[in-house]
């Protein structure tokens, strides 16, 4: 029999599924996935809910609900004051990791070459190739997580034709400074290139910082496409709501690539986040500072069981260096022995590494938690954790 597509055959299960796996066998407390256990604003469930029962479930129009598309273009201006025309610059997908693949398959042509910089989320690198690019990993390391100048400078070259930028960054729970963004911009306008701005995080940011849109800054504008997800900022991450802010140009080609992946995305769940999306400042502040609450829980409760932790500036995700416990082998081998025998189950900050000829200079001691769960379940993972790592 002939062989399925070579790109996604070469990829197996995401560590993600082995993890979740593992943790459900052993019936451990799973901080590893992403994703909060409480549902989100209760005002959206019940309007989701009524235009369900009110016969709203039919294919809405292929670019969204048009209260969808304004309140995102009326939020762009709210937080970054980003002026959007929602008719030509704004389109809704069914999630951020829908729009992702929508923007490789309509921006990358065979050959051109896309600046990514690792920990990578792990969607990019299959959907990159996949679409034909070739991927310029840049590497960050931890606890710094600093953007090298040099390499970066170095991944450029004249077929650059798209940079990958997830700030706030997962997992690495950075939050790019304007500095680094600076010098990003200028790379991109010396290089003609466009950037896909992956910014499910843009709301859980801590310690009064600022994220600020790439496209935010001087001739940014027309080169970045700007992606949410309602997932993230409305902690229903089962929504696989996404929406896009573009320039006209890119806008149309990507909503060609939407049109042929998904078409549309449920209009009761269109109508509840165009709802959301027009929340006070107070509901994205309180978002924001619920979750540090959370990541200074955790960071305690780690810090009593012996591992080193970093804190993060945005996200919901926490790293750990396991050294300080006096574990002696890697990060992966710590989460499957967490996992079984102390009961709580992480992620290796390596499975967010490219397997490249630099595969061996990666970081092997960072382990990644996910915070966004009740107090009494991060409490519950520390204790275990600590009895654990005592004996
Ligand atoms: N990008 C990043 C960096 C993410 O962490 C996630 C979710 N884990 C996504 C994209 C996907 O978002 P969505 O659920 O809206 O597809």
């Amino acid at each position: 029999m002939k062989s399925v597509n070579s790109v996604m055959s070469m990829y197996g299960t995401t560590i993600f599924e082995v993890m979740s796996v593992l943790a459900r066998e052993h019936g451990a407390i799973n901080l590893g996935q992403g994703f909060p256990d409480t549902d989100g604003p209760s005002d959206m469930k019940e309007i989701a809910n009524a235009h369900m029962v009110d016969n709203l479930n039919q294919y809405p129009p292929m670019m969204g609900l048009t209260d969808l598309r304004r309140a995102v273009a009326e939020h762009n201006k709210r937080f970054y004051d980003l002026d959007v025309d929602w008719e030509n610059e704004v389109l809704i997908t069914s999630g951020a990791t829908e729009a992702l693949a929508d923007c490789m398959l309509a921006i990358l042509d065979p050959g051109d070459e896309v600046v990514v910089i690792e920990p990578v989320y792990d969607s990019y690198l299959p959907m990159i190739i996949r679409a034909g690019g070739i991927p310029k990993t840049v590497r960050l390391s931890p606890p710094g997580w600093e953007l090298p100048e040099a390499e970066l400078k170095a991944a450029f070259s004249e077929r650059t034709k798209l940079v990958l930028l997830n700030s706030p960054q997962n997992p690495a729970g950075k939050v790019y400074n304007p500095t680094e963004l600076y010098g990003l911009a200028r790379l991109i306008t010396e290089h003609d290139a466009y950037a896909i701005c992956d910014e499910v995080y843009e709301h859980i940011v801590f310690d009064g910082l600022a994220h600020t849109p790439l496209m935010s800054l001087p001739g940014m504008r027309n080169r970045c496409v700007r992606i949410g997800s309602a997932g993230k900022t409305f902690s229903m991450t089962g929504w696989k709501v996404g929406y896009v802010t573009a320039p006209p140009a890119l806008l149309a080609a990507i909503a060609k690539a939407h049109q042929f992946v998904t078409f549309t995305t449920p209009p009761m769940l269109q109508a509840a986040v165009a709802r959301g999306l027009g929340n006070d400042n107070a509901y994205f502040g309180n978002l924001a500072g619920a979750l540090q609450d959370k990541r200074d829980r955790l960071a305690a409760g780690l810090e009593r069981a012996g591992l080193g932790v970093h804190m993060p500036e945005g996200t919901y995700f926490l790293n750990a260096d396991i050294r300080p416990t006096g574990f002696q082998d890697d990060d992966v081998s710590f989460c499957q022995q967490m996992t079984r025998d102390a009961g709580v189950t992480m992620l290796p900050v390596s499975a967010f590494y490219v397997e490249n000829e630099h595969f061996d200079e990666m970081p092997r001691h960072f382990v990644r938690f996910c915070f966004a769960k009740h107090d009494d379940v991060l409490d519950d993972a520390c204790d275990k954790l600590e009895a654990y790592l005592a004996t």
